[in-house]
């Protein structure tokens, strides 16, 4: 008989896999996902002629260098077609960058856990600094970490996932000024569509060491599995090296480029999130034993005596938010959703916990 175990890398060996487990419910408020899918003018569309000679067209592989995708994100984003590499979602993308660099990579905790994930799957050593009291990056110990650790990659969640602030802009560039000649900064700015902080595109000129990463998963189209990394053309040609020939599939890249197209539905959908964010916010304020943070992403992580026992009550209301046991403890984290979903998940809390 053969042993499987005795045949995995040793780093595989303490790794479970990524539990996504489907719990029945009936306002969906953990995985911060859009509540607003494709529009129905969208919809409509892919009965089209156009659309029947894509599928008619299966047969082929997809386009590899996902060239009219590009160029509209080219224009979108107002960055030049050489500087963009295209992934399977930035999860994909993460997976390529410590794939062409290696480690040890360094990021802050608690923040999105694939980076860390991804490390250990490819063997690499993971450098962990907590952040401040504030949720901001800690300023008197990163320096030092990466002068004895030499990080080969940093990772920044801004917004933070699952704290939801941006980091400080300042300490994210003395960070990339720091390192220029050491480490790679990866500003992962999957929520910036939310944030009314500027985002770091326009510092890609200035610092050949700065990659940022983009997604479309939290703009209505996580399904797609559609994200893209930002770079000099130095890094964009060595991550490239390393990306599978079709790793964005037709179907995909079609609906991605018939989506951004209607930039106006895009932008309202956008819009009444980030104004259902704000209502969201002072409502949770307004509850008993409730302490939601500040967010500028489509999420509010807020503090509660008894998450577990919210957790469940809000399940048995129909409502699942994410329990972020283990990760800020005394936290629950709520996805923004449509104004209705919303208030049934406000009702559902006040029943349990009372006004101020
Ligand atoms: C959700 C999320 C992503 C998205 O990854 P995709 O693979 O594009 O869906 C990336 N980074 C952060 C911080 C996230 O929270």
């Amino acid at each position: 008989m053969i042993n499987i175990k005795g045949l995995l890398r040793e780093n595989i060996k303490p790794l479970k896999a990524y539990e996504a487990k489907e719990i029945p419910c009936k306002v969906k408020l953990d995985a911060n996902e859009s509540p607003y899918g494709i529009s129905s003018k969208l919809l409509a569309n892919l009965g089209s002629p156009k659309s029947q000679r894509l599928f008619g067209a299966l047969n082929r592989y997809p386009d590899p260098e996902a060239k009219f995708l590009k160029k509209l994100i080219s224009r979108d984003l107002g960055v030049r077609l050489e500087n963009i590499l295209h992934g399977n979602g930035s999860d994909e993308l993460i997976y390529y960058l410590i794939t062409t660099f290696g480690g040890p990579v360094l990021y802050p905790i608690p923040t999105f856990s694939m980076y860390g994930i991804i490390a250990q799957a490819i063997g690499e050593r993971r450098i962990e600094i907590p952040l401040n009291e504030e949720f901001d990056l800690d300023i008197d110990r990163i320096p030092g970490a990466i002068r004895k650790e030499r990080p080969k990659l940093i990772f920044l969640s801004s917004p933070n996932n699952p704290t939801g602030n941006c980091f400080s802009s300042d300490r994210i560039l003395k960070i990339i000024e720091s390192t220029s000649s050491l480490s790679i900064v990866v500003v992962d700015e999957a929520y910036q569509p939310f944030s009314s902080k500027k985002g770091f595109l326009p510092l890609l000129k200035d610092y050949k060491n700065l990659v940022v990463m983009r997604t479309l998963s939290k703009i209505g189209l996580a399904g797609l599995r559609v994200g893209f990394l930002i770079a000099d053309a130095g890094i964009v040609n060595e991550v490239d090296k390393v990306r599978l020939p079709f790793n964005l599939n037709s179907l995909s890249q079609a609906v991605a480029i018939e989506a951004l197209k209607d930039r106006k539905t895009m932008k309202s959908y956008i819009n009444s999130i980030i104004s259902e964010r704000e209502r969201l916010f002072n409502e949770l304020a307004g509850v008993n034993g409730i302490k939601p943070y500040p967010s500028e992403a489509n999420f509010i992580l807020f503090k509660t005596e008894d998450p577990d026992r919210i957790y469940k009550g809000l399940l048995k209301k129909g409502v699942l938010v994410r329990n972020m046991k283990g990760v800020v403890d005394g936290c629950l984290r709520v996805t923004v959703g449509t104004p209705e979903e919303n208030t049934v998940f406000i009702r559902a809390l006040r029943q349990m916990l009372g006004s101020k």
